[in-house]
């Protein structure tokens, strides 16, 4: 069954006309009459949605993209702020001028800021239109490069994709972030729940023996780094898996400091 925020994105697209692939959260933004106020911000500055009460507008600041920060990363943040202004709580608060600097694709632990996410990714990524996508595109298994591919169809970030992907429940897929060498968050595909492959101790080093503890390994010592894959043992990762093997392929999310993660049985 949809969430109330897949039901409300699906609403909002098929009352504008745009319930299709990609979605361009600009397009929704200008038939709201929101204006958007692009500029070169500093670094650790993504978006951020305010109220105007002179005039009841609405406005969204919202840094270019350049360097790490991609136009699917932009488009997403933009879907997160239409979050703010499309769902009910969410635009109260923003009405009453509490005004915040969103920290958007899944990087916030706050919990406004991930319904924001999770608003977004039913925008521009709405399951009925992303399943029928995966067929197209490709009817099997997703390697990182193929949802990168993915990414760049639909203008949205490898981050958001990914997610989407695994909950697409698609194939067995199991993804995990990691953060300046500690494991920052994960998602995996309802199959690799029931195979008990899903879970990760946050906060911790990637388990040894695993690429992506390999992969970090070369980022402190200095060593350029680029994608590693291959089978591991799936113990390495979990404690009670269903699978004797995984494919493991990792490799570093350019110049924004996390490392991406995907884990699928190899047996
Ligand atoms: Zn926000």
């Amino acid at each position: 069954m949809a969430s109330p925020s897949a039901e409300l994105a699906q609403s909002i697209l098929e009352s504008l006309g745009l319930w299709r692939l990609p979605v361009d959260p600009f397009e929704v933004a200008k038939r709201e009459g929101i204006f958007l106020a692009e500029d070169d911000y500093p670094d650790g500055f993504d978006a951020r949605i305010e109220h105007f009460p002179n005039g009841n507008k609405f406005g969204i600041f919202y840094a270019s993209a350049g360097g790490w920060r991609t136009s699917g990363r932009v488009r997403f943040s933009i879907g997160h702020e239409l979050g703010h202004y499309y769902l009910p709580e969410h635009r109260t608060i923003i009405r009453s001028g509490k005004n915040h600097n969103s920290e958007s694709d899944y990087s916030s632990r706050n919990p406004m800021e991930q319904q924001a996410d999770d608003f977004s990714a039913d925008l521009l990524m709405p399951m009925p239109l992303f399943r029928d996508e995966l067929n197209f595109f490709r009817n099997g298994f997703c390697t990182l490069e193929d949802l990168g591919r993915l990414a760049e169809r639909l203008g949205t970030s490898l981050t958001s994709t990914a997610r989407r992907y695994c909950e697409a429940d698609r194939e067995p897929c199991t993804i995990f972030f990691s953060k300046s060498g500690l494991m920052h968050w994960g998602r995996a595909s309802e199959d690799m729940r029931l195979k008990g492959m899903y879970w990760c101790e946050n906060n911790m080093p990637p388990p040894a023996g695993s690429k992506t503890a390999e992969l970090w390994a070369k980022v402190a010592a200095g060593e350029p780094v680029d994608k590693l894959e291959g089978r591991v043992a799936a113990d390495v990762w979990f404690k009670w898996p269903k699978a004797d093997y995984l494919w493991e392929e990792t490799m570093p999310l350019g110049g924004t400091g996390r490392v991406i993660t995907q884990l699928t049985p190899d047996d």
